[in-house]
């Protein structure tokens, strides 16, 4: 490839909480001229055969990947896995742990929801789960949408699921050194999911990014939906400053539901190493 490739090592299907299923992301992403696909489902690996099998059928390399949920001082990060073996035992038993916390805190959001006055709203959402064991903030939301609450899931997302709104529960994720072991053990490569995103301070984020590096994390998502282009250059910065390898994915969740659709992001800054620098394409 001597362009820069298209890679898009970011996305959802339906099996977290995407709207398409694998083999419909899959066909997606050839449409729109990806070369290089990771799908990357919240705290499960369940979608990647089929989407393997479809990317096989039309020619589209695809790389298995995981997004895991952690906590760190007191705030969720996510964490994405690259390369990494499915079948990997240590892998899949963490990821079986985090779904089973998703489960409990599904009834917790149900309670603090209803005691708002919005009732029904477990069912609901696990209407929305095409897997409950994966229920998550984004079935509620379009639950909330449905039942006319707000008019778009970011809606939601602003007036009822985030901190010191009426459906917002605390949760306790996996530890970061914990989800690093998983993604190793597995043979995968981390990488930091969408930084900017996260409520930290510049010593924060540092502090965080050093505790990464020193156990073992290799990369930081540079170009993503999430990011701003002013943010594509300030975590270019601490990708080059900590010595790290960047990486680029939409975060597509489902047309309609996404700002950045999948592989039509900006390529990424061209003086910084990418995760995929040493893969066979
Ligand atoms: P959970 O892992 O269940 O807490 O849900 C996190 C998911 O909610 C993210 O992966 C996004 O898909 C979605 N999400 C979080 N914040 C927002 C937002 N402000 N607008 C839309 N979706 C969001
Ligand atoms: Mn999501
Ligand atoms: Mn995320
Ligand atoms: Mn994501």
């Amino acid at each position: 490839m001597p362009h820069a490739p298209n890679v898009d090592l970011h996305c959802h299907s339906l099996v977290s909480d995407g709207l398409l299923a694998p083999t419909a992301l899959v066909d997606r992403a050839v449409a729109n001229g990806v070369e290089v696909l990771a799908l990357t489902d919240h705290d499960e690996l369940d979608g990647l055969a089929e989407a393997r099998t479809r990317a096989d059928q039309l020619g589209l390399r695809f790389v298995n990947g995981v997004e895991v949920s952690i906590t760190w001082g007191g705030i969720t990060i996510h964490i994405v896995g690259l390369q990494v073996d499915s079948g990997h035992p240590a892998l899949r038993a963490g990821l079986q742990s985090i779904r089973a916390g998703r489960v409990v805190r599904a009834g917790e959001m149900a309670a603090a929801l209803s005691a708002s006055g919005i009732d029904g709203s477990l069912e609901g959402a696990y209407r929305h789960a095409e897997d409950s064991a994966i229920i998550g903030r984004t079935h509620f939301a379009r639950f909330l949408v449905e039942r006319g609450y707000a008019r778009s899931v970011g809606e939601v997302f602003q007036r009822y699921l985030v901190k010191g709104k009426p459906g917002y529960v605390p949760h306790q994720w996996a530890r970061l050194g914990d989800a690093l072991g998983w993604i190793h053990a597995a043979g995968g490569i981390a990488v930091i999911a969408h930084p900017g995103r996260y409520k930290l301070d510049s010593r924060g984020m540092r502090r965080f990014i050093a505790e990464f590096r020193d156990l073992g994390g290799q990369g930081i998502e540079v170009v993503t939906g999430s990011h701003t282009p002013q943010q594509y250059a300030q975590y270019a910065a601490l990708t080059q400053e900590f010595e790290l390898l960047a990486s680029r994915g939409s975060d597509f969740h489902g047309p309609g539901e996404s700002r950045i659709e999948l592989g039509r992001l900006p390529d990424l800054p061209p003086h910084l190493t990418p995760v995929w620098h040493d893969w066979d394409l």
